[in-house]
């Protein structure tokens, strides 16, 4: 079988409002970039109907489903989806469509016309109350500090990794990580980009 160029792998905890809409958007987006492809779906122990949706979504060749045996958390999940995947650049995004499928072109194409490891997002416009905007700018500010890297928006899960990155990340069996912060350990060359941040399409944060 011909090598998979790009992964997008989405953690998936009680979306089951999210996810037809988030095939509808994304496959297209991915059908449109011309890359072999593959759409990683982490059920993190979710108690809707997410794990049957995402099983009927596994009839595409393109999709793989990973079924986690409890809720691990967002990041344990990513990592259980980064374990199972093969392409050449990794992309993260959320499952409830905050973060814009059609982002992940220009996502994508930075990485590849600037030779990056990792490709960040700030989020344009962000979406979210006050209440999570205030504290996200302490943790980006200890999220600077603890790297030394200058990203201003470590919160944002959108975003490109490249194999090397994510096999180092992988082997190292750290189950309660922040992925964002745990790659910069193992790129050399990071890089932020400006994308559009939405509403969450349906059902309820699971940070509230
Ligand atoms: N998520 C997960 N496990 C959890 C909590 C969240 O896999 O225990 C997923 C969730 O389904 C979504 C992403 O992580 O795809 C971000 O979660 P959410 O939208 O609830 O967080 P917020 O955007 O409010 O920070
Ligand atoms: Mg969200």
């Amino acid at each position: 079988m011909s090598k998979i160029q790009l992964s997008v792998v989405i953690p998936v905890y009680n979306e089951e409002a999210n996810l037809a809409a988030l095939m509808t958007r994304l496959v297209p987006v991915m059908k449109g970039m011309w890359k072999r492809y593959e759409i990683i779906l982490v059920d993190d122990g979710s108690r809707d109907n997410s794990l049957s949706l995402l099983k009927e979504f596994a009839n595409e060749p393109f999709v793989k489903v990973v079924e986690l045996t409890r809720n691990y958390g967002q990041h344990a999940a990513i990592m259980a989806g980064f374990s199972v995947s093969s392409g050449d650049i990794i992309v993260t995004m959320d499952a409830d469509l905050q973060n814009p499928p059609e982002e992940i072109p220009k996502l994508v194409s930075v990485m590849e016309d600037g030779q990056y490891d990792v490709v960040g997002s700030i989020r344009k416009g962000r979406k979210d109350s006050f209440l999570r905007i205030w504290p996200s700018k302490i943790i980006n500010m200890v999220a600077r500090k603890i790297t030394g890297v200058h990203m201003r928006d470590w919160g944002c899960m959108l975003r490109a990794y490249r194999r090397p990155v994510v096999e180092r990340m992988i082997a190292c069996q750290e189950h309660s990580t922040f992925i964002p912060a745990l790659a910069t350990v193992f790129a050399k060359r990071v890089t932020e980009i400006e994308v559009a941040h939405e509403e969450r399409f349906g059902g309820k944060s699971n940070y509230p």
